[in-house]
């Protein structure tokens, strides 16, 4: 059955609007995309929002969606980077089956295509500095200067290019350029750099080549070659457009892909770019690409984050024209929604301040029933053991408390979820004053949590079995950076934005036993705490590790209505 907000089906967005209209035109049989990451780093949140729409929208119109490399800067480039964007693009929820490319291979059609503009007279060697050329290139309100090696012969750029290709230049010394026009109101049609010497190695083609392309002579290259029909791309890049149509019409090409920007993806309290989360890699400040914190896809994976949501993430903010900032909250509440549904509930205490039922049987051990999701009946209960020494979380009891304050305090009373309701008698301090212990008494007769004689008990808190209490070291996330906008302050770097509490480490929680048969799988709401689940890297048997993936809204005014 679908649900009344299923069946109101959303208006196209311009791109789908776009690709529908061309096949019901005819001018395209079938559709062909592609995510073109550089691979220079790890995929972050922003990438997600690509790879959603390419992927997407092929699955969408029965198309197919190529992941090809962009790998023409081997300085920066690794076969690691390369081997973590296929794991995480997988991880997503996508498969590119067949279409795997590099930008890479196709050095040698690329190199074809550079003479051939050069025969044109289309692309002439220039032998000015990288300082010179961006002089003479002009501004926005001045045209550009003509290169003084612009008019150079066929045969002498012929030859200079081949001397470059075969490493007869030092790098840096000349460049390889279009020719197109210097008074361009577009400084990107300003004789842009097709070609420069590096004299590196590169992760795939090793020693071969020591010119290599730029990327907008690659992309629009790679693009005809692979027959993509839309080429999808942000905002930008819209300047670029005109040079990506100028080498396909100049070389006349047998196909021309279009190329379409839309606005990119901006979270709020972190940054999205590969330079600037490598920093944070490299200075420390994380604990690598996969630190919970980031929100790069490997970080959001062990942090705990399903796949899907960050795919009904990306649905939900959907593809426009217009810059925008999406609030974090956006995409912590799209996990929250994912994991409400599934996760199966359980008891954990993160900070744990032990109770001693002075009124209960010493050996006594009982089996209390405990709901397994109490939206969701039909997943069952579970056992939980219940004896005179418990545990509960140190911040439900106060000494001086408040009369707002509903949980447990001397002389009052609290529920103990699913099992008793509990007063207070007695607090028991160390030397230096802190709270060590609590003696409370229980009614024998409200097993289950229910007033035996109609008392209103307004506070429920949750509790472990001290004896069978599983020992966990627990680690609770905050966002990575201070303030919104990181980057906002062009006279400070965004690091001094990084917040010095985000992250938190409890090393001795106490949680339900049935906890020990958690697997890296497994995602829990911890009642009253949110959800949580193993650390991948480094929960081990002899010492879980949990990471809370986010935290609960209004988990306490939940819990008392539901108790
Ligand atoms: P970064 O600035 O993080 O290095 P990039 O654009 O250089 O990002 P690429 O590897 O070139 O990284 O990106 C691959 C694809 O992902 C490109 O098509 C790019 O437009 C897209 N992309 C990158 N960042 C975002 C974002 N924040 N929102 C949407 N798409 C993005
Ligand atoms: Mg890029």
């Amino acid at each position: 059955m679908t649900t009344e907000k299923e069946a109101v089906k959303k208006p196209l967005d311009f791109i789908r609007q776009i690709i529908a209209d061309d096949l019901a035109s005819g001018k395209h049989q079938g559709i062909v995309t592609r995510f073109p990451p550089e691979p220079n780093g790890f995929l972050h949140i922003g990438h997600a929002k690509s790879i959603c729409l390419n992927f997407g929208v092929a699955r969408e119109y029965n198309g197919v969606c190529h992941l090809r490399f962009d790998d023409t800067n081997p300085d920066k480039e690794s076969t690691e980077y390369v081997e973590a964007i296929m794991r995480d693009v997988r991880w997503l929820g996508f498969d590119w089956e067949p279409h795997l490319y590099y930008a890479s291979d196709y050095f040698e059609q690329l190199h074809d295509c550079a003479v051939r503009l050069i025969e044109m007279g289309k692309a002439y060697v220039c032998h000015l500095s990288a300082d010179a050329i961006r002089e003479y290139r002009g501004t926005l309100t001045e045209p550009g200067r003509e290169s003084p090696y612009r008019n150079r012969s066929v045969e002498e750029n012929l030859d200079l290019f081949a001397r470059m290709r075969a490493g007869n230049i030092d790098e840096g010394v000349c460049v390889l350029r279009a020719k197109i026009d210097m008074a361009s109101a577009n400084i990107i049609m300003r004789d842009p750099v097709l070609y420069r010497i590096l004299k590196t190695s590169h992760h795939r083609t090793g020693d071969k080549w020591c010119i290599y392309p730029m990327y907008d002579f690659t992309h629009c290259l790679s693009d005809m070659l692979e027959q993509v029909t839309h080429s999808l791309c942000t905002l930008e890049f819209e300047n670029n457009r005109a040079l990506y149509d100028w080498v396909l019409d100049t070389l006349q090409t047998p196909n021309h892909p279009r190329q379409i920007e839309f606005a990119r993806l901006n979270i709020n309290y972190t940054v999205t770019s590969k330079r600037k989360l490598l920093q944070l890699v490299e200075e420390g400040h994380v604990s690598g690409w996969d630190d919970p914190r980031m929100l790069t896809l490997s970080g959001l994976r062990r942090r705990g984050c399903p796949p899907a949501a960050i795919r009904h993430f990306c649905a939900t903010i959907g593809i426009g024209k217009r810059e925008s900032w999406i609030d974090m909250g956006v995409l912590e509440n799209a996990v929250r929604e994912e994991l409400n549904q599934h996760a199966p509930r359980v008891f954990g205490v993160l900070e744990p301040l032990k109770i001693v039922l002075t009124n209960y049987p010493e050996n006594l051990v009982e089996e209390v029933a405990a709901q397994n999701h109490p939206q969701e009946p039909a997943l069952g209960d579970r056992q939980v053991p219940f004896c005179r020494e418990l545990y509960i979380e140190r911040s439900d009891f106060m000494e001086d408390a408040p009369k707002k304050f509903f949980r447990l305090s001397i002389g009052r009373e609290v529920r103990l979820r699913y099992a008793y309701l509990i007063t207070c008698h007695q607090v028991i301090k160390d030397a230096e004053g802190r709270i060590v212990e609590l003696h409370c008494t229980y009614d024998p007769e409200s097993k289950g949590g229910s007033s035996p004689d109609g008392r209103k008990v307004k506070g429920t808190i949750h509790w472990v079995s001290a004896p069978h209490a599983m020992r966990a070291e627990v680690r609770l996330y905050d966002r990575l950076f201070t303030v919104a906008d990181p980057e906002m302050d062009k006279e400070k770097s965004f690091k001094e934005f990084l917040n010095p509490r985000s992250l938190t480490v409890l090393t001795d929680c106490a949680l339900e036993p049935g906890l020990a048969r958690a697997t890296l799988e497994d995602r829990f709401q911890f009642e009253r705490q949110g959800y949580f689940c193993l650390d991948s890297v480094e929960s081990s048997p002899d010492k879980p590790v949990f990471n809370r993936i986010v935290t609960l809204r209004d988990s306490w005014a939940k819990i008392s209505s539901t108790a």
